[in-house]
């Protein structure tokens, strides 16, 4: 029986695994299903990785870097090149690997699955069906990893940040990124990425704008993109041809989260993700989660931080050190989608508590305001900006919280100029 078994050894994983050992926890093991450490960084060999965390700026693999030598000083068990395939309510895990499939146990489990990209499919794009359409991480993998260049002239659809990042990759090295195209009014993307891969390069970026056709076969030679209007709907007569070999999409990624549903855990709608406790606990007791597999997040510091917190919560857990008589329900107005925590237990053991969510829309000059039950302010935070495609954070002080009840929500207003 382990202490503790982590699943998956990106940022999250491997931050969890280093935190848990320090935390004192004896038997851990970290399990991979690739044959190398560090998950999705080892194909980001961009910079701007670790500037909050090491506040140095590193490349994806430098990142991963630090944490898996901290690894080496430590006496957690890794299990590279074995998938987990199921996890049941009693944390029994089921692997298999090429020793075969086997079952273990642990006390505590923790889930760092990351999430997996959103592909043609999921938006169902019209058109002939050649070769040359990607997604932009799939793409990135053959670039940076495999060394293999995956088209000349390039359209992106999406304005995500691997997107947007691929936009600079494919041009450093050598292809024609033609246009990045997004359905949206704003880009979903990190504003420095829309500077540094974008701007910097000439690269125009279409608002508003989808592709309504794909054509060529067996490989791509054109794509049709067309301007919508605010429902999204394609607008006759905007259409513009662009002459092209591959489509790289960059339009979501969603949490991994087949195995959260084996082992019962109850998901939010909204973020895909497990609804979690303020310590990353899911709904099953002793089962805790972070990083991607929880939400989307920009950065890799922040999914770090949080498996930090949980790994802390599991060690506690193991330890049977916790404390927890009431709850306090998280929920959201205005143009907020989503929390995360879903929820907080009473009383807190930490001085702060740290949520973060999305909005559905840009804002100016605004506030972040945290209600009680009454609708009284408990606290607010102003913002000079807030757009979708940055994940945003707050922390609120546990002692203000202390003779809440039932419920509080967090809504973003606008602030007069
Ligand atoms: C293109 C791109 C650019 C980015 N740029 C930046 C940047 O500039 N700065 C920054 O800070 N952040 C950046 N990020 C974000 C950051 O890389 C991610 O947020 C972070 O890697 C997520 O960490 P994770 O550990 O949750 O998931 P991942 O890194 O995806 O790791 C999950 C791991 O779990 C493993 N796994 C999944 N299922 C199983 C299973 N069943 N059994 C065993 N193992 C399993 C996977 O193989 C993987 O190794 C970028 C992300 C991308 C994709």
């Amino acid at each position: 029986m382990y202490d503790l078994i982590i699943i998956g050894a990106g940022p999250a994983g491997l931050s969890a695994a280093v935190t848990a050992y320090e935390a004192g926890l004896e038997k851990i093991l970290l399990i991979e299903r690739d044959s190398e450490l560090g998950g999705i960084l080892n194909q980001c060999i961009h910079n701007g990785f670790g500037l909050h965390l090491f506040k140095e700026e590193l490349t994806g693999p430098e990142f991963a870097g630090r944490f898996i030598e901290k690894l080496r000083d430590t006496n957690v068990e890794v299990m590279s090149d074995t998938m987990v395939l199921d996890i049941s309510e009693d944390h029994t895990v089921s692997l298999v690997n090429s020793s075969g499939y086997q079952h273990i146990k642990g006390k505590a489990i923790i889930l760092a699955m990351g999430c997996r990209e959103r592909t043609r499919g999921a938006i169902a794009i019209p058109g002939s069906r050649g070769s040359g359409v990607y997604t932009a991480g799939t793409a990135q993998r053959y670039m940076n990893m495999d060394g293999y260049l995956v088209g000349k002239r390039i359209v992106i659809l999406g304005s995500g940040d691997i997107g947007l990042i691929m936009a600079r990759r494919m041009t450093l090295e050598g292809a024609k990124v033609l246009a990045c195209v997004e359905i949206n009014p704003y880009s979903s993307g990190l504003q420095r990425n829309i500077k540094q891969c974008l701007e910097d390069f000439d690269i125009p970026l279409y608002l508003s704008h989808t592709i309504t056709d794909i054509r060529g076969y067996p490989r791509v030679n054109q794509v049709v993109v067309s301007k919508v209007d605010e429902k999204f709907r394609p607008i006759a007569r905007s259409e513009m041809v662009f002459d092209c070999d591959t489509v790289l999409l960059s339009i979501g990624l969603i949490p991994e989260n087949e195995l959260s549903k084996s082992a019962g855990i109850v998901l939010d709608p909204r973020t895909k993700g497990p609804r979690v406790w303020e310590n990353m606990e899911t709904s099953v007791d002793g089962i805790f989660a972070c990083g991607n597999v929880v939400q989307v997040h920009d950065l890799a510091d922040n999914v770090a931080a949080e498996a930090k917190k949980a790994a802390l919560a599991a060690a506690r857990y193991v330890q049977q050190n916790r404390q927890q008589d009431g709850e306090l329900e998280l929920k959201t107005a205005g143009n907020v989608t989503y929390t995360v925590p879903q929820h907080i237990h009473l009383p807190l053991s930490e001085k702060l508590v740290e949520v973060s969510f999305r909005t559905n829309r840009v804002f100016g000059k605004c506030a972040v305001v945290v209600a009680d039950r009454e609708g009284n302010a408990v606290c607010r935070y102003s913002r000079e900006y807030i757009t979708p495609g940055e994940l945003q954070k707050i922390s609120i002080p546990a002692k203000l919280l202390e003779d809440k009840e039932e419920y509080l929500t967090v809504k973003v207003v606008e602030e007069q100029k």
